[in-house]
């Protein structure tokens, strides 16, 4: 069987050294805020190239805590994709800000700014960008916008971990960024993690402080602040992650590029690639008017495949205000997508398996 993601055997590669890991954190007798901490926080700053990192308990909470740290006026709004996992947009609910969904460009998946500015009123505060599926959306286009409007940009570079965009990585793209290291996203923990990047000192002090319960000095609490810490074990397991990062993408460009070059089913569309260092594969998402019998023929030929996502944002129970809204390339994309099998560890054996079952359906 063609596992859609081995996450076993992914870290399993680094049994030696997370092992090592885990003897030095559990002698150290400290679990919290410590030095595994501070040094995963310095390293995964230095690799994005921004002035700061801050970790935090998971990805959610770093885009909660960026929006918590500007302290917009309850109300304000904020531009989101409209195609994007739920924890976007329950980033901007939680602090009482309003989420403006935007169409994405049917190419990309990833905002479309052509279609920001007729959302842009007195009250939008941020726009809150996605790199959808790994690759970095068109910023160029986006902070001009932003600059224009005096708004601040917010990327979400949960999928995006390495992307680079003109030269810069995904996390220096913009004013802040939130980063998840989830097991299944392409730095991933053994357990929830999170972190965000910023080079405004101003804003890094502020979020330290809040991810802390709003305290800097213990018992002195300045903010009303949460308790969102990224753990001692899980910062030094990122830290031995971190080292392997660009091989393990390099690797799911080999698989994506096999799968470019040799995928041909005149009932798939394939992913369309701006540039090939600005995508780093969090997924390799097709799209096939035929979804459901291609998944189902795909798991009887033993090939693990996922929906990334089956209900936009707009159409969840959660989201019950927004049921009757129409946005028709997000109500597309939600009905045809199917994500192949990609990792570090998959094989191009593996991947000629999937590409000669697609070719023959
Ligand atoms: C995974 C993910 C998140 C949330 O990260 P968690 O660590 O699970 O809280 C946010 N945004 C996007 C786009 C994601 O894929």
């Amino acid at each position: 069987m063609i596992k859609f993601l081995d996450l076993k055997k992914i870290n399993e590669q680094y049994e030696t050294d997370i092992n090592e890991a885990f003897d030095k954190f559990f002698k150290s007798g400290w679990y919290m805020l410590g030095n595994s901490l501070k040094a995963f926080e310095q390293e995964f700053a230095q690799y994005c190239g921004t002035k700061h990192c801050i970790g935090v308990a998971n990805g959610l909470d770093a885009l909660i805590l960026i929006l918590k740290a500007y302290d917009f006026e309850p109300g304000s709004e904020v531009i989101v994709p409209a195609n994007t996992y739920i924890a976007t947009i329950l980033s901007v609910s939680q602090n009482n800000l309003k989420p403006i969904l935007v169409e994405p460009d049917i190419n990309t998946y990833n905002l479309d700014p052509a279609k920001i500015e007729e959302k842009i009123n007195d009250k939008t505060k941020a726009i809150m960008v996605v790199h959808l599926y790994g690759q970095a959306a068109n910023m160029q286009a986006i902070n001009e916008i932003a600059k224009k409007y005096n708004l601040k940009v917010i990327e979400d570079s949960a999928q995006s971990h390495g992307a680079i965009y003109e030269g810069k990585r995904a996390g220096n793209l913009s004013d802040a960024s939130g980063f998840s290291f989830y097991p299944g996203k392409n730095l991933g923990a053994l357990g929830d993690g999170g972190a965000i990047t910023t080079n405004d000192d101003e804003l890094a002090e502020k979020i330290r402080v809040l991810r802390n319960y709003g305290s800097e000095i213990k018992y002195k609490n300045q903010y009303k602040g949460i308790n969102s810490r990224l753990d001692e074990l899980q910062a030094a397991i990122l830290s031995v992650k971190l080292k392997n990062l660009d091989n393990e993408t390099d690797n799911r460009r080999k698989i994506a590029e096999y799968y470019l070059n040799n995928i041909k089913n005149p009932k798939v569309v394939l992913p369309s690639v701006t540039e090939a260092e600005s995508h780093v594969w969090h997924l390799f998402v097709i799209r096939t008017d035929d979804r459901q019998g291609l998944q189902n023929y795909l798991t009887k030929k033993d090939v693990q495949t996922m929906i990334h996502y089956p209900i936009a944002p707009h159409k969840q129970e959660a989201y019950k205000e927004w049921n009757h809204i129409s946005l028709p390339i997000t109500e597309q994309i939600h009905a045809e997508v199917l994500s192949l099998p990609i990792s570090p560890v998959m094989t191009l054996d593996e991947a000629e398996v999937v590409v000669e079952a697609i070719n023959k359906y």
